[in-house]
């Protein structure tokens, strides 16, 4: 059966499903749309259309049906009141990142909050009953509708109305009167205008019929009364039934402003501050008449752009009324609908990124950005931000302690997409036709070009109404879980040791033994979980090798030998091993706490490692870290260590953990079980954790840091060791530095004994030449390194071969030689490494007939190598290192002519 059917099955016994105690004490008539032929509930004798359908659609807009006015805050605060005075309690919303489920990213609806997943299993858990929560939903299915139709936001406040039938809650009459006299009394709506509408609602294996209460259509609320499991076709009825009354906190401000649309009347002062900046002339007759056109098409046509051309055609506005007013305005409230989005989940933990649910933060800040240059809009980002925390306060205070990091975060994310600018360019001017929804969403994939930024450079007019869907869908891919393939039905648990007086040697009974496996009725192992490695030692002298969970039995890999089930075993753990993993584990808590105080609100635990000897923490962090992070983040561990704070664990009921510590303590992901495990470093570290923990933080000793990287966007991960390993890493590394140093002092002596040769050179030279000048005919000998051939008017030869010069030397000589004797050749042969180098300078009257060019060439060849140059100067040189001196006679042989 589809949810069609089921209606209409509902609908047939309408006694049963649909009528409440209401309808009768004020005389409700049951009726159907002459259009949709959908039932409806109202008292008004003349209303023959469903809501959708009525003539009195959206006519609201510029003529409100109350005499009180509302905005969002102050809207909040008549619904709480009303309901707190009606037996309520108030509850503060819950994460927009929805931790405790690893089905979801965001929170999408406030019944999600009370949620929790057991198995294959829904279960409600309720921190009071019956409660109402202004809880703060994100859904980015219809973004391309944000700013345009004037009613969809990417986040938006549900009111949650929520109740257990038992003693302290209700059931459905209660709910539909409650909701009644809220929109009637409290918001002072005629009783005429509000219309129920028979529906159904599903999710999340449950279902139950519902009643959608709309004034002047605009839908305010859906009160469900879920009340079977199963799918459509196949359910029975739950063991607990629940209210769901979810409401659009934003729509009940609407009403009552009626202003053209929902936008203008929830952000506070923020949008008639933008509006102002801009200066655009806006005329609110003309914009009650388009935004009401807009309201009605939108259920007519499934394009937005369809809604928007007939709109245009409906309310008579001219193209320049359009470029002028309405494109600039839909702008504006994109702009702020976005920031606002942001900066809640920012504050509650989450990250721009192309992965998981941080792709959605980073295409919306994009399209923030392409929007403002796309209309020439120069709002200050920061201010915006400001000014939403501002007027957010009220109802939410918690913004405040993030307000700083949600501004770092969005400038390092729009300094990413600045830089990114060009790459994008190129890849734009590259595309030769339209791009079809498919390129569209490659194009973001793969090269981060949104269909927004596509928009800006002209490239496309629209954005297709498919394309946010699309990619909603492609990132909506679940965990899939592990089957176990093992048998092992019919098993007890298994007695966790581990978690009661945690002996190293304990005997067991076996339940099971099959190939290498065993399962004991007891065991002390700690199975591998939560990124903690498991227990090894013996069974009856066997090695452990594995130790896994499946379900609530412990099984044990031997690396050989066999064991007779019904014997009673005597086991070992390796309380070495057990020791180092122990400390690793508290170590991961201590750094992921000192990570977050040090880096900012966004750091949490992504995924973890305890090995014997090495672990990791990954976390959600922006960049790369800097040396000076590491640092510090390392010495805050270190501090907790020799501080040897106490680490407690306590079991508390899940929902008490969640409201005494928040949602904090999920660092290692969701707990399936209702009672929770909760490990507390005095008041610097509180997770809820299955893992094994040093009972005091000085037992670590040391935690070093051995390495981090980033290792995919918005995740860096954290290499470290502790204990005896942190210290004899650390040993090692002082070793290792001790070498470092002292190999860094011998090149700097080396370094300072060759400068001190060259200055003496330096000195030297000009005597140096002197002396060789002054040679008299015939071969003489300046030193033992220099030897000079001299004639005047004829070719003199000069060559220096010593160990002690260097190229400096060579070139500053030779230099000086040819510009005081134009007669004079220079030839200095010297060793480079593994080569011989030489290097010739002509004389400018001997450099007509014998060339430096020509010289190396002919010295190289002898060296075993090539050379080259100009008539003035030139180089080679080879590797036969035995053929040096050959090389210096056959230079002096081609001046000399002898
Ligand atoms: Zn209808
Ligand atoms: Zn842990």
């Amino acid at each position: 059966m589809d949810k069609k059917e089921i209606l209409s099955k509902f609908s047939t016994d309408p006694e049963r499903y649909y009528k409440v105690k209401l309808f009768e004490n004020e005389g409700f008539m049951r009726k159907s749309c002459t259009i949709c032929k959908r039932f409806y509930w109202t008292i008004d004798e003349n209303r023959i259309n469903c809501p959708d359908h009525s003539d009195d659609t959206y006519s609201f807009i510029g003529n409100p049906p109350t005499k009180k006015r509302f905005d969002y805050t102050q809207a909040w605060k008549e619904v709480e009141s009303f309901f707190q005075k009606n037996g309520h309690t108030s509850v503060s919303r819950y994460p927009v990142v929805c931790r405790w489920r690893d089905d979801l990213y965001f929170t999408i609806a406030s019944i999600v909050d009370f949620q929790r997943v057991m198995g294959s299993k829904v279960v409600f858990e309720f921190p009071a009953n019956p409660l109402v929560v202004p809880q703060t939903c994100l859904r980015f299915k219809d973004l391309e509708n944000v700013g345009v139709t004037g009613r969809h936001f990417s986040s938006f406040c549900m009111i949650g109305q929520h109740s257990i039938p038992n003693s302290q809650g209700y059931w459905k009459d209660e709910c539909v009167d409650l909701d009644y006299r809220l929109v009637t009394e409290q918001f002072g709506v005629d009783k005429k205008e509000i219309v129920f509408v028979e529906d159904v609602w599903e999710g999340g294996g449950s279902f139950g019929s519902s009643l959608e209460f709309f004034v002047k259509g605009l839908e305010l609320g859906n009160a469900v009364f879920t009340e079977f499991q199963g799918d459509l076709s196949n359910y029975r009825t739950l063991d607990q039934q629940i209210i769901d009354m979810g409401a659009g906190l934003e729509r009940f401000a609407w009403i009552t402003m009626g202003t053209p649309t929902a936008y203008d009347c929830c952000f506070g002062p923020i949008t008639g501050n933008l509006i102002e900046q801009t200066g655009i002339d806006t005329d609110s007759e003309l914009l009650v008449r388009y935004f009401t056109e807009i309201a009605k098409n939108f259920e007519r046509f499934n394009d937005l752009s369809e809604v928007r051309k007939n709109a245009i055609k409906s309310a008579g506005l001219s193209n320049e009324q359009m470029d002028k007013i309405i494109t600039p305005i839909e702008g504006i409230y994109l702009i702020i609908d976005h920031i606002r989005t942001l900066i809640f989940a920012i504050s509650d933990g989450a990250l721009p990124s192309n992965v998981g649910g941080g792709y959605n933060l980073r295409i919306m800040l994009r399209r923030i950005i392409s929007t403002m240059n796309r209309l020439s809009l120069k709002f200050d980002i920061n201010d915006m931000i400001d000014m939403q925390i501002d007027y957010l306060n009220d109802t939410y205070p918690e913004l405040e302690e993030t307000r700083e990091d949600v501004k770092t975060i969005i400038a390092i994310e729009t300094d990413r997409y600045e830089n990114s600018k060009s790459r994008m360019q190129k890849i734009v001017s590259k595309l030769n036709q339209k791009p079809t929804v498919d390129d569209l969403i490659r194009l973001y994939e793969s090269d981060g070009v949104t269909p927004d930024y596509l928009k800006e450079m002209k490239v496309i007019s629209d954005i297709p109404s498919t394309f946010y869907s699309k990619l909603s869908e492609l990132h909506q891919s679940k965990k899939q879980k592990e089957q176990d393939q093992l048998s092992l039905e019919g098993l007890p648990e298994t007695e966790l040791l581990y978690y009661a007086d945690d002996p190293e040697e304990f005997d067991a009974k076996v339940l099971k033994s099959f190939d290498q496996y065993v399962v004991l009725d007891r065991t002390s192992f700690y199975a591998r979980g939560g990124g903690q490695e498991p227990d090894h030692g013996t069974i009856e002298g066997f090695d452990v090798v594995d130790v896994s969970k499946h379900g609530n039995i412990v099984l044990h890999e031997l690396k050989e030998g066999t064991i007779k089930e019904g014997d009673t075993v005597s086991c070992v753990v390796d309380s070495k091993r057990r020791g180092d993993i122990t400390k690793n584990h508290t170590s991961t808590h201590i750094l992921n706490s000192s990570s977050r105080s040090i880096l900012g609100s966004w750091v949490w635990q992504h995924s973890a490692f305890k090995e014997e000897d090495h672990a990791r923490l990954d976390i959600t962090h922006h960049s790369a870290l800097t040396d000076d992070e590491i640092v510090k983040i390392e010495n805050l561990a270190n501090s907790v260590v020799k501080k040897n704070m106490s680490v407690n664990i306590e079991s508390f009921d899940r929902g008490a953990a969640e409201q005494k510590y928040g949602f904090k303590i999920y660092q290692g992901g969701i707990v399936p079980v209702k009672s929770v495990r909760i490990v507390s470093i005095e008041d610097f570290d509180v997770e809820a954790c299955g893992g094994t923990h040093v009972k005091k933080t000085g037992e670590i000793k040391l935690v070093k840091i051995t390495r981090t990287k980033r290792i995919q966007d918005g995740v860096v991960r954290i290499e470290f060791v502790s204990g005896d390993t942190a210290l004899d890493y650390a040993k090692q590394h002082d070793v290792d530095l001790a070498r470092e140093s002292a190999e860094l002092k011998d090149k700097a002596k080396l370094k300072e004994t060759r400068h001190e040769q060259k200055q003496e050179l330096r000195e030297k030279l000009p005597i140096l030449v002197e002396n060789i000048t002054a040679c008299k005919i015939g071969t003489n000998n300046v030193d033992e390194t220099i030897v000079v051939m001299t004639e005047p008017g004829k070719p003199n030869f000069c060559s220096a071969m010593s160990e002690q010069y260097d190229e400096f030397f060579h070139i500053s000589l030779g230099e000086k030689l040819i510009e005081k004797d134009p007669w004079m050749v220079y030839c200095g042969v010297f060793e480079d490494g593994d080569r011989i180098r030489a290097i010739i300078y002509s004389g400018e009257q001997v450099g007509k007939d014998k060339k430096a060019g020509d010289i190396a060439k002919t010295v190289s060849e002898v060296l075993g190598g090539a050379g080259g140059g100009t008539q003035r100067f030139a180089q080679g040189g080879g590797k036969d290192k035995s053929k040096k001196n050959d090389a210096i006679e056959k230079a002096k042989t081609m001046v000399l002519g002898v």
